[in-house]
Order: structure tokens, then C-alpha cells, then sequence
């Protein structure tokens, strides 16, 4: 009897008709309340120069709390890309993501802020519209927010993410693939990329103090992103190990837990001084 009752209702309808998993609605409440209740925020993480050490950017990251919850981006962008939410969260990312580089403007540091941007993002016709109304309401320089897409949108054949891929660009905003190597894409297709930086998957970094073939790996998307004029980050960074070995393969710039873990602007201002 439990099992029947259990699949008549584990499929309710969510507020814009989809359908949505009992568990994935009440992640969509948590948010709503979460944008009730002003408990979504950025956290930060720096992504450093491995040359000498200096902060080049900070990657903003996505946070939910309600009644001293944290959902963890893992669980609430999904959701959110589901219903749609997403478009209207990641307005806020980018507004925010802005106004602290203003802020930080005017204490005289020029920060660049990275801002992930998700696939429903892309999709959506009144994308750059959002980027435009960015710009104007905090007066930002576009070269300061730097968007992170994952490689397989730089490959998508429909004709608004293209669109909205090629607005961005003109707006003056610099792209970055996250998560690259974990697509499918070659590696020539890389040459055709209209991006700045690349952004080296965790899953080569973890590896690297114990295989050798890592090290290839990550020497050779080094080597390449070089010769196309691209810079080259590594995520996931957790131990010194990885980072000398990074440095050896000639990987720019290195985000991770062994450099700072993703923080609050408090925080990341103190750490920054
Ligand atoms: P991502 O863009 O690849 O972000 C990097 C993730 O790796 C972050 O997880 C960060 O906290 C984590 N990380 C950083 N250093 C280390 C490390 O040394 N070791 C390990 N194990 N992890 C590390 P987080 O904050 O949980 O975010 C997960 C994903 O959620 C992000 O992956 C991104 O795809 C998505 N996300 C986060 N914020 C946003 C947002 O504002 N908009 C959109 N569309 N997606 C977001
Ligand atoms: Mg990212
Ligand atoms: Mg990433
Ligand atoms: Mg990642």
C-alpha cells in the first residue's frame, strides 16, 4: 500500500505547471522564502596569480540560507533551472556580483568578479537585456565580471544562446568555460571559442601528485590555452603538492582550498589586505 500512495503523489505540480519531485518542491518553497526573507547571498573565492601570489579575481558563489540552513548550490540550482527561477536569481547574481565591484572600486581595489551563468540563462530571449540593465544601474566596467560557462553551451546550436553568447561579447564582457574537460568537446573546437580563460576542471587536479599522466594532461591545455592567447585556471586546488605541480605544468592562475575557501565579502576584503 505504502509503495502505491508513495507514487500517486511524489510528482506535484510546481507553481509555473511543471511537474517537480516532493523533495524538489520543497526546495523551491525554501528558495522563494529565501528570497522573502533576504537569505540568498554571494560568497567569494579567490582565484590567484600562481607567479606571485596576487588575487586576480573572486569567484561568486551562490548561497541560500533559511532558518540557519544552507542549501548547497548542488541542490537549489537545479531546482531553480526547473521552474525557472533561475533567470531571475542570476539578475540578482550579476546586480550583486556588480555592486561589489563598485563597492570595491571605490576602496580603490580593482577587483573582477566571476559570475556562473547557467544553461536556462542563455535560453532565455531578455538575457542580454540583463546585462545591459547591469551595466547601467552600477555603472561597472563589463570587464570586471567575467562569465563562466560550461563548454558545452559554447557549442550549442541554438540560435539565442548563440545570440546571447555573441551579445555578451559585445557588451564587453570577458567568458570563461568552466568545467572544461568535462564535456565532450574537442579540443580543436577550442581554437573557435570566443573565450578568455579556461577554467581546468577539478578532476585533473586531483590526480596530479600521483599520476603522471595528469601532469600531460594538465602541461598540454596549459601549452595549448597559451598558444591560443587564453588564460588558464585550475579549480579545486586542495594541497601544495597540487600547486607546485600546477605551476611546473604552467597553469596561471589557481582556485581552490588550499589557497582560501569560497567566503562572505567581510571576510574576503580582510583576506584580500
Ligand atoms: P563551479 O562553478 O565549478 O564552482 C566551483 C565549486 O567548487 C564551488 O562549489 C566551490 O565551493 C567548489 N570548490 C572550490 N575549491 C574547491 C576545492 O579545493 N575542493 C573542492 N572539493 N571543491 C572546491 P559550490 O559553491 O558548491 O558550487 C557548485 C556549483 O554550483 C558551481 O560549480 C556552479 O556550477 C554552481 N553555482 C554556484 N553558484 C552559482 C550561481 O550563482 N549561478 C549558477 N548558475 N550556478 C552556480
Ligand atoms: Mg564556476
Ligand atoms: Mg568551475
Ligand atoms: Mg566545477
Amino acid at each position: 500500500g505504502g509503495r502505491v500512495s508513495l507514487a500517486a503523489d511524489a510528482l506535484l505540480p510546481a507553481r509555473d505547471g511543471k511537474y517537480l519531485a516532493r523533495e524538489e518542491l520543497a526546495v523551491e518553497e525554501t528558495l522563494h522564502r529565501a528570497l522573502e526573507i533576504g537569505g540568498l547571498y554571494l560568497d567569494y573565492q579567490p582565484i590567484v596569480r600562481v607567479t606571485d601570489g596576487v588575487t586576480v579575481a573572486a569567484e561568486a558563489l551562490m548561497r541560500c540560507r533559511v532558518d540557519g540552513e544552507i542549501l548547497p548550490p548542488g541542490r537549489f540550482i537545479p531546482v531553480a533551472e526547473k521552474t525557472g527561477l533561475i533567470s531571475h536569481l542570476g539578475d540578482w547574481c550579476l546586480v550583486t556580483a556588480a555592486e561589489f565591484v563598485s563597492r570595491m572600486q571605490g576602496h580603490g581595489t580593482a577587483l573582477k568578479v566571476a559570475v556562473n551563468v547557467s544553461r536556462v540563462q542563455l535560453q532565455n530571449r531578455s538575457f542580454a537585456k540583463s546585462l545591459h540593465g547591469v551595466l547601467a544601474y552600477t555603472g561597472i566596467q563589463p570587464g570586471r565580471i567575467e562569465l563562466e560557462i560550461t563548454e558545452s553551451l559554447f557549442m550549442d546550436p541554438s540560435e539565442v544562446v548563440k545570440g546571447n553568447i555573441r551579445a555578451a561579447l559585445a557588451a564587453g564582457f570577458p567568458l570563461a568555460i568552466d568545467d572544461f574537460g568535462t564535456g565532450y568537446s574537442s579540443l580543436a573546437c577550442l581554437k573557435d571559442l570566443p573565450a578568455a580563460k579556461l577554467k581546468l576542471d577539478r578532476a585533473f587536479v586531483v590526480d596530479l601528485p600521483v599520476d603522471r599522466r595528469a601532469f600531460g594532461v594538465a602541461r598540454a591545455v596549459a601549452g595549448l590555452a597559451a598558444d591560443l592567447g587564453m588564460e588558464v585556471v585550475a579549480e579545486g586546488v586542495e594541497t601544495a603538492a597540487q600547486l607546485q605541480l600546477l605551476g611546473e605544468a604552467g597553469i596561471n592562475e589557481v582556485q581552490g582550498f588550499h589557497i582560501a575557501r569560497p567566503m562572505n565579502e567581510g571576510d574576503l576584503i580582510e583576506w584580500l589586505s
